[in-house]
């Protein structure tokens, strides 16, 4: 090469785009688009990633910098992997470096080497083996190593550290060409082995929508299965077929720690290694399970969010788990679906995607109907566990104690008596949602938020849900010091109090994002549970991912109403999702279970069709009103959001944003803009709110618009004293 290469990188940048280097001529060839890269930016020298080599820059040569360093010989992101990094950066109006750095695990991404695994072997070289045993005799550590491996042929890194042969060593033996490390390859499994234990025989719906997945080659399926209906065992024989052929499968779950019986459901399965990606893990342990997917050592991969991320070494089939589930969208920063982008990643690495749910979103199941993916249902439980019964009860016309009516209490009683176990369902931790004066009707509000303070009574504090602010309780009325201070409201704390009075021969077993903070707490509590004895489970939304709890034949859903009358239009859809899945816990061992939903709109037409009919009917309802509304998902959107301790400068530069896009897109029918309007929470951690939505007919205008509109405001001056986002297909509307 007679001049230098131009290499394209992606620097962790609130800019969104990539910045140009130089590689000089005489370093020999250019490295490979997916290496690391240090790299001086500002005054600072940083972890980049090369996207592209090129002979061109629109900037003068001399203007450039050369690299710092570079950190990988191999790319540490696969071709296939780069790329899904760089579609999700544009497509979501996310600035590349950050979007790229968020595919790679925290350690990598700050510039260290990939760990070693601690069973990774070392063997002699052909040259190691021939060498004279006098060879190293100044070197009596090498020495060492070497006569350690002609008798034993192979030893770990553990070996060699009870020997007290520290990693150096090996490394300079490494590079004279005399020791080699031995990285295990994935070999086909032998049917005989793959197994530890044998898998259920399926039932004729489970056979037929497992027959339906077809291995080769892309295509999305949805397993709409009721609850409790088996989903884990379709999943559990799809991978084991394609690991049969040595290839992997990557499941994406909500939440591991919330479900630990999943993961020991696929450990107990295969004999194949595993790895698992979650929060819990440390940088160390994250990396390596992550290369351990890279390099095609883990056969199955499982992880939450972030996990689609992970490089498959040979990929063959994709799991989106509860694909309903809001955690797979992330609400800050870089605003990626996982489950949309497994769609991506599943037609770009050509294998089929399986996303399953008992209570599918609207998107999937409009995708559904239009034909894009095939529904695989099943709608029946396996063995003599059936549907659960619904009952309501209107709590307009009842006297309720601290939350419970007179039905509910003897409908527990008698499932209680009877051996059984009761699980109630509370979506709001603490002990009250309210906290006032009876004398001057003076009511705990947050300073920062537009928002009341929880009251938290075993800690004795008051605290905000939204920005985290705290106070003690206090003991008088700051405006009136009167001492006639009430709790207004249920929450779990009080209700579990409640309950412990009614029903005092039984435990009562609390879960919600207070008790279950130690690692391994649900893990206790599901063991607790599994035990069969009866008690009473209760808990917020926790409850509703996923467990199997065979001994719990009624399920009471204390206030059904959260979700009827909310500003956010997704509000129904996800109250619709909850119910089912908490229902869903009740009649999955051999009893039948009953469901007892208290509401004060009974006969309020979403509420009526869940109970009366199911799901799917309640899911039909939502989408005829969608369509006639012109919401997601027969329309694309994008929320653009504003926030500033100043409210007008947010509103202002919302208007110029909608200025500009009206300019780039006049409102039509196919294009509908609403906002700028404050937030429904305008006000949240001393910030205020506003929005402004953009619908559009094709999902293609929508990205150009955005792109081009987000360069604008970029460059505006307006943006600067404000802190605003892009969300595309936006979630939460709060
Ligand atoms: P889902 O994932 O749809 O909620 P699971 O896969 O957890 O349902 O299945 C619920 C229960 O039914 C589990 O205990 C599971 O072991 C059992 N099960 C699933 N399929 C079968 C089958 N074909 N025969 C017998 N039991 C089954
Ligand atoms: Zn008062
Ligand atoms: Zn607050």
């Amino acid at each position: 090469m007679t001049h230098s290469a131009i290499l394209r990188v992606a620097v962790p940048s609130p800019l969104r785009r990539l910045f140009d280097y130089l590689w000089p001529a005489n370093s020999g060839p250019a490295p490979l688009p997916g290496c690391r890269l240090l790299v001086p930016f500002g005054r600072r020298t940083v972890v980049g990633v090369l996207v592209e080599v090129s002979d061109h820059s629109d900037l003068p040569l001399n203007k450039l910098k050369s690299i710092s360093a570079l950190l990988d010989e191999q790319p540490l992101l696969p071709e296939p992997l780069l790329q899904l990094g760089l579609w999700a950066a544009s497509y979501y109006q996310h600035p590349v470096g950050d979007a790229l750095a968020t595919a790679l695990p925290a350690l990598l991404r700050k510039g260290e080497a990939l760990p070693e695994p601690a069973d990774r072997h070392w063997q002699l070289t052909t040259h190691g083996k021939g060498l004279p045993p006098s060879a190293l005799a100044r070197a009596p550590r090498q020495q060492q190593v070497l006569q350690h491996l002609l008798e034993r042929g192979t030893a770990s890194r553990a070996d060699f550290q009870q020997l007290g042969v520290a990693s150096p060593v090996l490394r300079q033996l490494e590079q004279k060409g005399l020791v080699e490390q031995l990285i295990p390859k994935l070999q086909p499994f032998d049917p005989a082995t793959l197994l530890s234990e044998t898998p259920l025989p399926l039932y004729p719906q489970q056979r037929e929508a497992l027959e339906s997945i077809e291995l080769h080659g892309f295509h999305c399926y949805l397993l709409d299965g009721e609850t409790g209906s088996g989903k884990t065992e379709v999943y559990l024989q799809a991978i084991e077929k394609v690991v049969r052929y040595g290839r992997q499968a990557l499941v994406l779950i909500p939440e591991i720690s919330l479900t630990p019986q999943t993961l020991s459901r696929f450990r107990a399965r295969f004999n194949c290694p595993v790895a698992v990606l979650h929060s819990g893990l440390t940088d160390r342990e994250r990396a390596l399970a992550w290369n351990a997917a890279r390099t095609g050592q883990a056969a199955i991969v499982l992880g939450t969010r972030s996990a689609i991320f992970t490089p498959l070494q040979n990929p063959g089939l994709l799991i989106v788990d509860e694909e309903h589930d809001s955690s797979f969208k992330q609400q800050d920063g870089f605003r990626y679906s996982a489950r949309d982008l497994a769609v991506i990643r599943a037609h770009r690495e050509n294998v089929p995607l399986v996303l399953g749910s008992a209570t599918p979103s609207l998107e999937s199941l409009l995708n559904c109907q239009q034909g894009r993916y095939s529904r695989l249902v099943l709608s029946q439980r396996p063995g003599t566990a059936q549907q659960p019964r619904w009952q309501t009860v209107d709590i307009r016309q009842h006297r309720l104690s601290a939350g419970y009516s007179r039905e509910l209490i003897e409908a527990m009683q008698q499932q209680l008596d009877g051996g059984n176990q009761v699980l109630v369902f509370l979506n709001r931790r603490g002990f009250a949602p309210t906290l006032s004066c009876h004398q001057c009707g003076w009511i705990a509000n947050c300073r920062r938020c537009e928002a009341r303070l929880t009251v938290h009574r075993q800690i004795n504090r008051l605290i905000c849900h939204h920005c985290e602010y705290q106070h003690p309780v206090p003991g008088n009325c700051p405006d009136c010091h009167s001492a006639q201070l009430q709790c207004i409201g249920q929450g779990t704390e009080r209700s579990e109090e409640t309950l412990q009075v009614l029903f005092p021969q039984y435990p009562v077993i609390r879960v919600d994002r207070d008790t279950t903070r130690r690692k391994q707490a649900m893990q206790a509590v599901v063991d607790r549970v599994s035990g069969g004895q009866p008690c009473i489970l209760l808990g917020t939304q926790m409850l509703a991912k996923g467990h199997h709890f065979p001994h719990v034949t009624l399920v009471a859903i204390l206030d059904a109403d959260g979700g009827l009358f909310s500003a956010d239009f997704r509000a129904p859809e996800k109250m619709g999702q909850l119910i089912t899945q908490v229902a869903g816990r009740a009649g999955r061992g051999d009893h039948p279970g009953t469901v007892i939903l208290q509401s004060h709109h009974c006969e309020h037409p979403l509420i009526a069709t869940l109970v009366q009919q199911d799901y799917r009917a309640f899911s039909e309802m939502l989408l005829a009103e969608r369509r006639l509304t012109q919401l997601p998902p027969f329309r694309h959107m994008a929320l653009l959001r504003a926030e500033a301790p100043d409210g007008r400068a947010a509103a202002t530069f919302l208007e110029y944003a909608r200025q500009c896009a009206e300019q780039l897109l006049p409102a039509s029918p196919d294009t509908g803009y609403l906002g700028p309007l404050p937030a429904a929470m305008e006000k949240r951690n001393g910030r205020f709110r506003h929005q402004l939505s953009i619908t559009c007919r094709e999902r293609p205008k929508l990205q150009q618009l955005m792109s081009a509109l987000s360069t604008a405001l970029e460059q505006s001056s307006l943006g600067a004293k404000i802190r605003w986002s892009v969300d595309i297909d936006p979630q939460d509307m709060s």
